[in-house]
């Protein structure tokens, strides 16, 4: 029997979120993911009734249910944020993209844990964060936070599996926090998944330290910097220093299955064969 695994990629939602499901469908996609407002930007407009009406509609009409959605949040907020003034408006940005999410009818949102600046303990930072997903969840209703792991450039925090944990242990609404786990931040962070061996190995670590239950996403990238470099470059799969092992493995694996799998590979134009060639691995 082949298990049905949804794959897709990070899609444009230029001129409106109502236009993401279709360029997903337009890719052969049965997952994506989208910014719900400008990733590069603190304020936005707030989604009107139409938008919200239409991207519901479209979804619906491209057969992509919730679960099939991963939005990821602007690049600004730093949800570990050493200052105060600082952290706080990280903390109200992001309750705003939740609860976007949530006028969407959407259930996830993926986000990079947090920085510490060189300003804090780590362990402050990881604190810092876990209360920043507290304050947001007691704001929100039916949406997770979904931590990513990070490839740990500069002081990003989250690329060990343990600072995930970490962050986990200190949220309250424990069926509201997940992780989305990218292979190049992975590899780039010194987990290997070159060889299935590898694989197996570091999965296995991830299923030890932080638990497959809380796997809610995967990001497919291969990576253009080397192993344990922490430089986090995305490559097309096959392309980079992970190789297509990786990719076979993850379609194999019983974890990965009804949860959205998405590239955010450098070139959009074989996103096609990517998907293609991705689901023809899926056992
Ligand atoms: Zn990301
Ligand atoms: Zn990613």
């Amino acid at each position: 029997m082949t298990l049905s695994r949804w794959v897709g990629a990070h899609v444009s939602a230029q001129g409106g979120v109502a236009n993401a499901p279709i360029n997903a469908a337009n890719i052969g996609a049965t997952a994506f993911a989208l910014f719900t407002k400008n990733q590069r930007r603190w304020m936005a407009s707030p989604l009107t009734a139409k938008e919200i009406d239409t991207f519901k509609q479209n979804c619906v009409a491209y057969g992509f249910s919730p679960a099939q959605i991963l939005p990821h949040d602007s690049y600004l907020i730093n949800l570990g944020h050493p200052e105060p003034e600082l952290l706080a408006k990280s903390r109200e940005a992001f309750v705003d993209e939740m609860q976007r999410c949530e006028q969407l009818g959407l259930t996830l949102l993926n986000f990079h844990p947090g920085s510490h600046l060189r300003k804090i303990p780590e362990a402050l930072c990881l604190r810092n964060i876990a209360d920043s997903i507290n304050v947001a969840l007691d704001q929100t209703q039916g949406v997770t936070a979904v931590i990513e792991n990070t490839a740990g450039q500069g002081s990003n925090l989250g690329h060990q599996f343990e600072q995930l944990a970490q962050i986990i242990e200190h949220v309250e609404d424990k069926a509201r926090v997940g992780i989305c786990l990218d292979t190049c931040h992975m590899f780039a962070a010194g987990y290997d998944i070159r060889t299935t061996d590898a694989c197996e190995a570091s999965f296995n670590l991830f299923d030890t330290v932080v638990g497959y239950q809380f796997l809610k996403g995967m990001h497919l990238n291969d990576c253009k910097s080397a192993f344990g470099s922490r430089v986090d470059r995305h490559d097309s799969l096959g392309f980079g220093s992970i190789g297509k092992t990786a990719f076979e493995f993850i379609m194999q694996h019983p974890a990965t299955t009804h949860i959205p799998l998405i590239l955010e590979t450098v070139r959009p134009e074989i996103w096609p064969d990517e998907i293609r060639w991705l689901q023809s691995h899926s056992r």
